[in-house]
């Protein structure tokens, strides 16, 4: 019986998820709050201490040794702020100091969204087993997280692998982030759709004009729907073959919204990744679906904390035989 556990956030711009995680991954506890995402400051940070102050009120808090902070990022790791681009009222904003104030004075391991995915896939999904991966979230935006010679790489700042804003269109259209050409701004869901709407496009008769909607009609032989992931599949195919060559990681995981379509996606995605993973150290690359689904980045942020609890010298424990 694990008697250790951490309290994990996962916060993002639609929702603030909390847990208790023991060291096997296993959730003990849950509270969630919708994230308060166009109040102020404080408002939002009201939201993560209710979710706290939840998850305080079970018996099995006495366990917690530490907590875990996933956040849409940017994030600064040294500093322990955020300035999460879908939370204008948090620039800057102290977390690691407001969550620490909040528990008691528990020690608080804060990264990246996208990095918290990769810990959960590399401790218990699809990445498991791996020294080398690069793991994705493609869905209204496109993040990542990087697994480097074993260890999880958060970089000093908390957000390394965020994949969705390499360049891979030198004049492309200007990504919200400030550079042209990004990866999101090509493949993630919101541009899947709208590429496919400025193409001629249209809805079927509820009005759904998601990327989901999109890859349904790809499904059944929509030409501008197929054309529109095809081109999504090409700007991830860029992307995961310049990580390839630059990290020499030996697979990538994709989940996310966007990567529910399946097929629909992978399919182009595979044929795509012939023409950019070219060199003979990235040709197998393997690209296969995210495992996690949506506890992934709750898991992630736990893993990240039992990591620096153990200061990154092993891993959680296994969930066989753990
Ligand atoms: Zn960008």
């Amino acid at each position: 019986m694990p008697t250790e556990s951490v309290a994990a956030l996962d916060i993002g711009g639609t929702k603030i998820a909390g847990a208790l995680v023991d060291s096997t991954g296993r959730i003990l506890v849950r509270a969630q709050r919708p994230t308060p995402a166009r109040e102020n400051g404080e408002t939002v940070m009201g939201a993560v201490e209710s979710v706290l102050a939840e998850l305080s009120a079970s018996p099995l808090w006495s366990s917690a040794t530490a907590v875990g902070v996933g956040s849409a990022g940017p994030v600064d790791a040294s500093a322990g702020t955020v300035s999460p681009v879908n939370v204008p009222g948090w620039r800057g904003f102290p977390l690691v100091q407001r969550v620490r104030a909040a528990t008691g004075g528990l020690p608080v391991t804060l990264v990246g969204d996208g990095v918290a995915i990769a810990a959960a896939e590399h401790w218990q999904g699809a990445a498991r087993g791996y020294d080398d991966a690069l793991c994705m979230v493609v869905s209204t935006g496109v993040g990542g997280g990087l697994v480097l010679g074993g260890r999880l790489h958060p970089g000093p700042s908390g957000n390394a692998g965020h994949i969705g804003h390499i360049s891979v269109e030198l004049a492309g259209d200007p990504c919200p982030c400030g550079s042209r050409g990004c990866v999101e701004r090509i493949a993630s869901g919101p541009n899947i759709a709208r590429r496919a709407l400025d193409n001629g496009w249209r809805p079927g008769p509820d009005g759904d004009a998601s990327a989901a909607a999109v890859a349904a009609a790809a499904r059944a032989g929509h030409p501008v729907a197929i054309a529109s992931f095809d081109r999504a599949a090409r700007a991830l195919a860029a992307g995961i073959a310049a990580t390839a060559a630059l990290a020499d990681i030996r697979i990538a995981v994709i989940g996310g919204g966007v990567a529910n379509a399946g097929e629909v996606l992978f399919a182009p995605l595979r044929r795509a990744l012939r023409d950019y993973a070219t060199l003979s150290y990235v040709r197998d690359l393997e690209i296969v679906p995210a495992r996690m689904g949506t506890d992934a980045g709750l898991v992630g942020a736990a893993a990240a904390a039992l990591l620096e609890s153990r200061d990154g010298t092993e891993e959680p424990a296994a969930v066989v035989g753990g």
